[in-house]
């Protein structure tokens, strides 16, 4: 039954391809690229490859034979921008109603699956077309759905579990420790083989990437303690990398940044102490930031109860480390770090694209969003508009560079995501 299905899928799909009416998608407005900004762009997309055809001026393009192409989008008054799918490199699916740890591992795993199903489908209709979950026990499975068409929403590219140390980030300990290996979206390991253990475990579950707490956070209480040593940090580290997969790291405070730019982790999240010293190190080793700056905005409304110790550490983020990356060049990358909650719900964040424009300039934060997301998740021929890349777009009202809020749903016209146009006022 499930064979001849599958037949049936790929009849409907080869129809398709075949179909030459329709191979070819023009775009036209003033197009940001993933670097650059030019107006009167045209952006050719095969629909059949899903890939860009060809990009650039107007003047330059050599546009494809009548019948052979439908200009779907464009604009007499070139008031449209087109740019590379919004990446967001730090999500997680967590579908719960509420924000809090309970919710976040005690909520029914179906529940999380449906709700989690509208996320997707929010994300890609707010110009989402790629997005990193850091940790969570519906992501592997999203990936696969949608890459076999059963939902849309942006290409997810999963750490499944994250790794942590016992009683460590994000483990409930007012559960009993059985209980609470069982509800986590976390693996617990502790010494350097369990650490390379939890490596393979997450990379069974269908990892695309690997999740590492090495220190707490704010879920726990307000303090925060730096959490696996170096030499766990690096067994994660070698494990992953020998295994082709990225390490993101969840890093609070100077030793725990330290610790993970000796690791020689990909990115460091969040990223509240940063120094001279560390900075230099990341860069030398090339390693993204990815600031995660709304939550942290949001103090005032945030359900976590806000402590001296909490604002001492948002404010040396926000005041001090944002200088220092600024000063020092580091690659920024954007990420939101929204849940899934009433309070962060998917679908609305491009508003991390904003907040990193406040500290760093539209520019810088449109790149992080793009072409920078694109190369800290390890994406080939992505974020970027340009020949052979992927056909992941989002087309918008106004020029982004100039007022980034642009990006804000409300302006957005279409999305493309492999070469297929979806239109908000098809959302749900
Ligand atoms: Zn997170």
């Amino acid at each position: 039954m499930q064979q001849q299905q599958q037949k049936e899928g790929e009849n409907e799909r080869t129809e398709l391809n075949s179909s030459e009416k329709s191979q070819f998608i023009v775009i036209k407005g003033s197009i940001f690229d993933g670097s650059e900004y030019y107006q009167k762009g045209v952006v050719v997309v095969d629909s059949s490859s899903g890939k860009i055809s060809q990009a650039g001026k107007e003047s330059e393009i050599d546009l494809p034979a009548a019948g052979k192409s439908e200009e779907k989008i464009s604009s007499t008054s070139s008031d449209l921008t087109i740019l590379p799918g919004l990446i967001d490199c730090h999500v997680h699916f967590f579908g719960t109603g509420t924000y809090g740890l309970m919710d976040w591992v005690t909520t029914p795993e179906t529940m999380t699956a449906l709700r989690s199903v509208a996320d997707m489908r929010r994300l890609l209709y707010a110009g989402f077309t790629a997005v990193r979950d850091l940790g969570s026990k519906a992501a592997t499975y999203l990936k696969t759905a949608e890459l076999e068409g059963a939902i849309v929403g942006p290409r997810v590219i999963p750490a499944g579990r994250s790794l942590a140390q016992t009683g460590g980030n994000d483990d409930p300990l007012m559960l009993p420790l059985d209980i609470s290996q069982r509800l986590s979206y976390s693996y617990y390991c502790d010494g350097p083989w369990e650490c390379r253990k939890a490596v393979r475990l997450a990379l069974r579950d269908g990892a695309e990437c690997i999740k590492v707490y090495a220190s707490g956070s704010f879920a726990q209480g307000s303090k925060v303690r730096t959490q696996l040593s170096v030499e766990e940090l690096q067994a994660i580290v070698d494990e992953a990398h020998r295994a082709g997969l990225k390490v993101a790291a969840h890093a609070y405070g100077e030793e725990a940044m330290s610790n993970v730019v000796e690791a020689g982790v990909d990115s460091i999240e969040h990223g509240i102490g940063l120094t001279e010293e560390i900075a230099a190190g990341a860069i030398k080793k090339g390693i993204f930031y990815v600031p995660t700056l709304t939550p942290f905005l949001a103090n005032k409304s945030s359900p976590l109860k806000p402590s001296p110790q909490r604002e001492a550490y948002v404010q040396r983020h926000l005041a001090g480390d944002l200088e220092i990356a600024k000063s020092r060049g580091l690659k920024i990358a954007n990420g939101s770090d929204f849940v899934g909650s009433q309070t962060e719900f998917h679908g609305h964040n491009y508003v991390e694209i904003v907040n990193v424009a406040k500290y760093f300039g539209n520019e810088v934060a449109l790149i992080a969003a793009t072409a920078n997301a694109a190369d800290c998740l390890g994406l080939d021929k992505n974020g970027r508009i340009k020949k052979d890349y992927a056909a992941d777009l989002v087309i918008v009202r106004g020029n982004p560079l100039e007022k980034i809020e642009s990006l804000a749903p409300s302006n957005i016209v279409a999305v493309v995501r492999k070469g297929k146009v979806f239109k908000p006022e098809n959302v749900i």
